[in-house]
Order: C-alpha cells, then structure tokens, then sequence
C-alpha cells in the first residue's frame, strides 16, 4: 500500500519505520524544518513501562484543587470560554472514578509492557548506533502518606509483569548514591530497574536515517492537509505537492485533531502544556545515573549523556509554547534542590511543548470511521515509552485491515 504518515515526531518516526518494514511504499510528511522539533524534542527522557499510570487518578480531583492559583504549583488550570476545553475537562473527570482508573491502568501498563520488549526488537532490527541508559527509574516520595499510596497500587504493576522493588531511605540512597544524604525528607521510594531513559530526539533522528534506508520519503517544511474525495481520504496535500496514497495515518500530536477535524472527525485530544530544563552536568559524581521521579514535585530527572534534563508542569487552557519564566523555574528549582552540585552554574537550557492527550491516558492506535484515515495519535504524557508498541501495533492493524 502507499501510505502516508503526517508527523515527523517519535510518534509518526516509529509508525512510518514499521510501515516500510511490512513492505509498504511510505512517505513521512513535517512541517517543521527538522523532525521531531515539537514535543519530542526535550522531553523528560523517561522510558518509564513500569510507572505507565493514567493522570486520571482518584487522588487527581484533590490534588488538581490543592494546587490551583500557587504560582509554583506542577499543575495550573487556565479556564477558557472553550466548550471543547470544558468536554474534555468533565471528560477527565469521569475517568479518575477508581474503578475507570484501574482499568486505564491495566490497559496502559499492558501496552508500554509491550512497548519494552517492541523496542528491543526495533533497535536490534534497525541497527541503529543509538544508546538508552538501563540503569532504572526510581520513584521517591516525601511523605509516609504518599508512599504508603504508592505502596498500595503495586498489586497492578506485579499483574501487568513488572517487578517494583520497595526502597527504604538508605536504600534509596544505595540505588543513586547522588540522593542527598539530609535536609531533605525521603520518605521512601519504588524502584522498577527494567525501567529505562534515553533522549527521544536523538532516537528520531536515528531511526529517521534507517526509515530512508528502507525507502521511506521524507519531506520536511510541508503543512499537510487531508484531500477527500467520496468520503474517503485519497491524498496528502501540502506545499504545492499532492501525494496520492491508500492509507494516511495521523500521528501529529497536538494537531491530529485539527487533521482529524477535515474529516468530520473530531478526537478526544487537548493539549497540556509541559516543560523541561537541560543543563550540562557541573560535577560527573554529584550527578545521577539513575532516573529519578521526585513525586511531590511531579518532576521526573534523567541523565543524557553530559547533561542532565528535568521536566513537569501540567498546564490545562494553554496552546502555545511559549515559556513563562514562572513556569520553568520550578522545574529547574527541583533540580537544583536534588542535586545542587552537579547542576552548577552552567546555563540552563528551557523549553515548553504541548502533550497531546487524551482523557483517559489511552493513545489512539487504529483505522478510524473514514475510510483510508489512521491515527496513531493522543500519548499525552507517555508518547515516548509507548512509541515502539504502537508503531507496532498500527502497521500490523493498517496492513491486516
Ligand atoms: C515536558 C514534557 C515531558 C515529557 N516527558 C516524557 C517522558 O519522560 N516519557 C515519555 O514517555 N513521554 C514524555 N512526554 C510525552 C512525549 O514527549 C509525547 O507524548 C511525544 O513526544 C508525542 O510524540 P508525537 O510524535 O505524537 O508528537 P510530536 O513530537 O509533537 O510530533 C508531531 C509532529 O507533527 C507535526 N505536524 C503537526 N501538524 C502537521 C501538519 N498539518 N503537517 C505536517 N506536520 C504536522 C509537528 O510539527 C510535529 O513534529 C513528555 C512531554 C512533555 C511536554
């Protein structure tokens, strides 16, 4: 078949390399000069199967409340007069019922279970000279109460496969020794050392250059559009070019619904905003090796390579990207805080991008109601673990109908 995937972000990089693989004749359409520019650009790096959970929780509600009007809180509602805004908020709502919440659960720990073992098998397969750090992810909580919550949820890490370690505060401290020692309150900590990181970008660009060797096209600097004759979706438009195809696949983050919207479809997709801080690593030993989730602070922490990135915020009632100094600066503060030594005086580098999400944490994996129109679309905070399983997952579906 010919397809044609809109995306040049991890997201549309992995559909369209496992589309070429079971034979199809792809191009790659972006509208960015460079792909994966957007939200795959500087995101918190976490590779993060064991710790997929939807933000759709029952403690969301409380805490979402909680936070509303800090300054430096890790969530912020900006109301709209939107009613698309106010769908998906109530829409959010319904999900974080207990019940809903431990089935999205299932659902998503399954799929980046899946997506573990689908990208051992993509980089084997492609041969790219790309690296992840294996060293782990580990989760640390300052209260007893938070933990304790923690705590209680396992029972759905061990049904989906995964093995989480429970870690006392000495044995926080032996898994990164970099963990302060004092002044501040470790209550505990989860450990999934199957758990990975690695730069989202890098990887694109890398299975990029292994989609070309497989035939794929990639055009870049083109705003793409649907062309649909019968009711069914025919050809990709864009920059005065036209590709004819048989199958189109939306993988265009934030704006798959705008894509899907010149169909007649409208997706469950809104955007919240995030942000990140890359700063190169002051002192080698006061930095960590292993990923790390502060929980209080929503922010997660990964090394890559000589740098290390922090990111969090969870904006609602934004659509740009821009960054709001104090927005950014918690992030880069959490960082600090953790690590003081290794984050120096070196300049910081901010960045802020749109998650695309969906209320209940579930991607949109799949042939929709028009004819020749796929989606691969709607990872929200999670488009990086689950990349390889739904790359997968989308090729086998568009090619065996
Ligand atoms: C602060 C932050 C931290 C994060 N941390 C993590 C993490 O640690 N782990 C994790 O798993 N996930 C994380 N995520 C989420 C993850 O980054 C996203 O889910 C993922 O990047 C989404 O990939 P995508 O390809 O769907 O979207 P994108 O990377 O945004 O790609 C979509 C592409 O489509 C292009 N496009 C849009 N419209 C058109 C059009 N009409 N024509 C042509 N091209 C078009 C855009 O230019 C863009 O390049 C984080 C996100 C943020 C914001």
């Amino acid at each position: 078949m010919r397809v044609v995937v809109i995306g040049g972000g991890v997201i549309g990089v992995t559909s369209a390399y496992f589309l070429a693989r079971a034979g199809h004749s792809v191009t790659l359409v972006e509208r960015q000069p460079e792909l994966a520019a957007e939200c795959s650009f500087a995101n918190g790096g976490q590779i993060s199967a064991g710790h997929a959970v939807p933000w759709s929780s029952p403690a969301a509600p409380g805490q979402a409340l909680r936070w509303v009007g800090r300054r430096n809180a890790p969530f912020a509602l900006r109301l709209t007069a939107d009613p698309a805004q106010w769908r998906w908020g109530l829409a959010f709502l319904r999900q974080c019922a207990p019940q809903q919440y431990r089935r999205n659960a299932k659902a998503l720990l399954a799929m980046a279970h899946r997506s573990r073992v689908a990208f051992d098998r993509l980089l084997t397969d492609s041969g790219i000279a790309w690296q992840d750090s294996r060293t782990g992810i580990l989760t640390i909580y300052r209260s007893r109460s938070a933990f304790d919550a923690a705590i209680a949820d396992l029972d759905l890490l061990h049904a989906s496969g995964f093995q989480p370690e429970i870690c006392d505060h000495e044995r926080c401290r032996a898994v990164e020794p970099a963990l302060p020692l004092d002044g501040q309150a470790i209550a505990g900590g989860i450990y999934i050392r199957d758990d990975r990181s690695g730069d989202a970008h890098s990887f694109s660009l890398a299975l990029a250059d292994a989609c070309r060797d497989r035939g794929v096209a990639i055009v870049r600097g083109t705003e793409a559009r649907l062309v649909i004759q019968n009711g069914r979706v025919v050809a990709v438009a864009g920059g005065g070019g036209e590709w004819r195809c048989d199958a189109v696949v939306l993988a265009a983050g934030v704006d798959s619904r705008i894509l899907a919207a010149q169909a007649g479809i409208r997706l469950p997709i809104w955007p919240i905003k995030g942000y990140s801080v890359t700063v190169p690593i002051a002192d080698e030993r006061a930095a960590p090796r292993v990923s790390i989730t502060d929980e209080a602070r929503r922010v997660v922490i990964s090394r890559l390579g000589s740098n290390l990135r922090a990111a969090g915020i969870a904006e609602l009632g934004r659509n740009d990207s821009a960054i709001e100094p104090h927005r950014a600066q918690p992030v880069l503060d959490a960082l600090g805080a953790l690590f003081p030594r290794a984050v120096g005086d070196g300049a910081p580098s901010f960045w802020a991008c749109l998650r695309p999400m969906t209320p209940d944490a579930q991607p949109l994996v799949g042939a929709t109601r028009v004819p020749g129109l796929y989606v691969n679309t709607g990872h929200g905070h999670l488009g990086w673990t689950l990349a390889a399983a739904s790359g997968e997952s989308l090729a086998s579906r568009l090619t065996t109908g």
